[in-house]
């Protein structure tokens, strides 16, 4: 993880937020290559989630939303972690994440000193709205970004003509308090998640629910994830939440060992009846088809994209010894990332800066920017410049030299094998088309 943190910070994906004051805990800042990384796995995701189903649909809901809404769906009252402190080192722990017998005889797994009684802390954030800082005008930073979802379920229903089965898919920022956040983005008090809610009637639930597992699983191989470094999880009696019928997690092989990535969760019909009690609306679902009314069932998938950024770093790290010269050169550290998800496509090299290489380079460039996102790198050996290019992992290069001003062909170099071939300019798009699109996972 040290690696990757490292890596993360010296090419621009992610930043210690507010570093030069000292970092701020729990959150973290997006660099160049970080957010078009980050876009991309959302992009991905928007896709397979929206526009590869045609009854699912898009929405962004407020973060902050009316104070019921967490009342009704239960995050007042029970969205609370176990939190005990050492008296003597005042280290603070989440009880469910130490040793049972630390527990038992309250001493510190740090120091031995004497542990708190356990009691339970609100991951909410609580704020105010408006001038007056009374409880009447308490609001929270949303946890979770499913509730905009049950709320608007009607009137999606209304505007886009929806018919059960379907499902309302979601990208945004949830906040938690959390009382550990180590792991480097992987926990964090302020992330993004990516979250669809599926509305199916009552009894065709749990085959609803077998197939998004499958999906979901299918849709992480597609991306060329190692798909030995992901398993399923399911939730025990003891994890399971109160309205849940079932919950799968995908745990993903992590630096730090397995860790959820995304849970499917068969939430019952909770939610809705919750809203239905609390703001006194009818969230019945009419189908007029067959003349009946039922409140629906939700299958939920919800994702970590903040999580996914660090699953997707850590799955593409590689370092591969390339040479035997007995130096740093023969190693090289490449991120092997899916073409779709690399910040950088294809980036262009001129190998001399004069004799009209340059002005070449940067017209090939000017061609491609249209339809992939680009670089353009002019400094140093040409061999430092493939190697910059495989540690942001950018899949193609473009070698522009004197033969290229002769008869118009250009080298392109493929990261993942570092073969070299020679493509006539006119073919260039239509090559990195297909090579994008016939592109396999080998190392
Ligand atoms: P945990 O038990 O680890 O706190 P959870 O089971 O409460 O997490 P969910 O509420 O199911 O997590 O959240 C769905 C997804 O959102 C998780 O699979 C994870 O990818 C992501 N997620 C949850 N909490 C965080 C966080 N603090 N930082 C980053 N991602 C998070």
């Amino acid at each position: 993880m040290e690696k990757i943190t490292s890596l993360a910070k010296r090419r621009g994906f992610v930043f210690q937020s507010s570093e030069i004051y000292g970092g701020q805990n729990g959150a973290w800042d997006y660099g160049p290559l970080g957010i078009e990384l980050k876009n991309r796995i959302a992009g991905a995701w928007w896709k397979e989630m929206t526009r590869l189903h045609d009854n699912i649909v898009g929405l962004d809901a407020a973060i902050l939303m009316h104070p019921r809404t967490w009342e009704a769906s239960g995050h007042i009252e029970n969205f609370t972690d176990p939190l005990v402190d050492c008296k003597k080192c005042k280290t603070r722990f989440r009880a469910d994440m130490i040793p049972e017998e630390n527990l038992a005889s309250k001493k510190c797994p740090e120091c031995g000193g004497e542990l708190t009684d356990t009691r339970k802390f609100n991951l909410m954030f609580k704020t105010h709205i408006g001038p007056a800082e009374d409880t009447a005008n308490v609001i929270y930073l949303r946890p979770e970004t499913a509730q905009g979802i049950y709320v608007n379920y009607k009137n999606i229903i209304q505007s886009n003509r929806m018919k059960i089965p379907f499902g309302i898919a979601q990208i945004g920022k949830a906040f938690r308090n959390e009382i550990v956040t180590k792991n480097f983005i992987f926990r964090t008090c302020e992330f993004e998640q990516m979250e669809m809610q599926y509305f199916v009637k009552p009894g065709t639930d749990e085959e609803a629910f077998n197939d998004w597992k499958a999906q979901r699983w299918a849709y992480y191989e597609k991306l060329g994830v190692k798909m030995d470094h992901l398993r399923w999880h399911q939730h025990g009696a003891d994890e399971l939440a109160h309205y849940a019928k079932d919950a799968y997690d995908i745990q993903y092989l992590f630096p730090m060992g397995w860790r959820e990535l995304e849970g499917v969760h068969n939430r019952t019909n909770y939610d809705l009846t919750r809203h239905s009690e609390f703001s006194g609306k009818d969230m019945q679902y009419i189908d007029q088809d067959n003349n009946e009314r039922y409140i629906p069932y939700i299958i939920e998938t919800s994702a970590g994209l903040t999580r996914n950024v660090l699953m997707i770093l850590c799955d593409a790290y590689d370092e591969e010894k390339v040479a035997d010269k007995g130096n740093d050169d023969d190693w090289r550290t490449v991120l092997r990332f899916h073409p779709d998800l690399a910040p950088v496509t294809v980036a262009v090299l001129p190998l001399m800066k004069k004799d009209g290489l340059a002005e070449l380079a940067q017209d090939i460039r000017g061609e491609l920017k249209e339809d992939y996102s680009t670089d353009y790198d002019q400094s140093g050996a040409i061999g430092r410049r493939y190697r910059r290019q495989d540690e942001a992992g950018t899949p193609f290069c473009v070698t522009v030299d004197y033969q290229s001003k002769e008869d118009g062909t250009i080298t392109l170099r493929f990261r993942d094998s570092m073969e070299q071939v020679r493509v006539p300019r006119a073919e260039l798009a239509a090559r990195l088309r297909s090579e994008i699109k016939s592109y396999k996972r080998v190392k």
